[in-house]
């Protein structure tokens, strides 16, 4: 099972491919936190840091070799769940190049729909915890007081805007070339978690 988890920045994709991947025994590949954990380490070309940290996509083929590494592992012999990526078309015609070699195919892409106001409201007030990664949102989830917190460089409102902007521009098109393809499932992402995952389940094609 091969699932793409499409959704604009601050959607809840994150969340959601958690108790997805849980659910289905699936791989969670979020190339987001692939691109920071490289950054943390040090092995991020300077250019490819501050395309992230202002907001920008950094090259496809720099995230389709990411994938292509990635998706090889054992623990994705199962299946996998792609989170925030494909973000362009050539991502999707690349990743749907490389998976045709493998004599493999994405099963089904779920969208998570969700107003811009809503996500602006929500990145901009989002931080995480330095020392647990929990994420926190400053009005309807306080961190607890003391709480050593983190504000992303890309969750400043400059950026914020830089990146709803990309995925308006760039990332909407995957949505009618999935469609196309009969693979497209979309959900309202507005609501608690446990009520967007209960959309989700109802709406996929595949149940175990
Ligand atoms: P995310 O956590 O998914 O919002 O990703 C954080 C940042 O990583 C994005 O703003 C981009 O700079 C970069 N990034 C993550 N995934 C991709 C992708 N598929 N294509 C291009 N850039 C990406």
């Amino acid at each position: 099972m091969i699932t793409v988890l499409v959704g604009p920045p601050g959607s809840g994709k994150g969340t959601q491919a958690k108790g997805l991947c849980k659910h289905f025994g699936l791989a969670h590949i979020s190339t987001g936190d692939m691109l920071r954990d490289a950054k943390r380490r040090g092995a991020l070309a300077v250019e490819l840091v501050q395309q992230m940290d202002t907001g920008g996509l950094v090259p496809d083929e720099v995230v389709l070799g990411l994938i292509d590494g990635r998706t090889q592992a054992e623990d994705c012999r199962r299946g996998f769940l792609l989170d925030g990526f494909p973000r362009t078309v050539p991502q999707a015609d690349g990743l749907g190049d490389m998976l045709e070699a493998r004599k493999q195919a994405v099963t089904a892409v779920v969208q998570l729909d969700v107003p811009r106001e809503l996500l602006e409201e929500r990145l901009i007030h989002r931080r995480t915890d330095k020392a647990t990664g929990q994420i926190y949102h400053l009005h309807y989830s306080p961190p607890p007081q003391g709480a050593d917190l983190e504000h992303r460089g890309d969750d400043q409102p400059a950026a914020v805007k830089k990146r709803l902007d990309a995925y308006e521009s760039m990332t909407v098109a995957l949505l009618p070339y999935y469609q196309a393809r009969g693979l497209l499932f979309r959900v309202d992402g507005v609501g608690a978690p446990e009520l967007i995952s209960k959309r989700i389940f109802a709406a996929l094609p595949i149940t175990s």
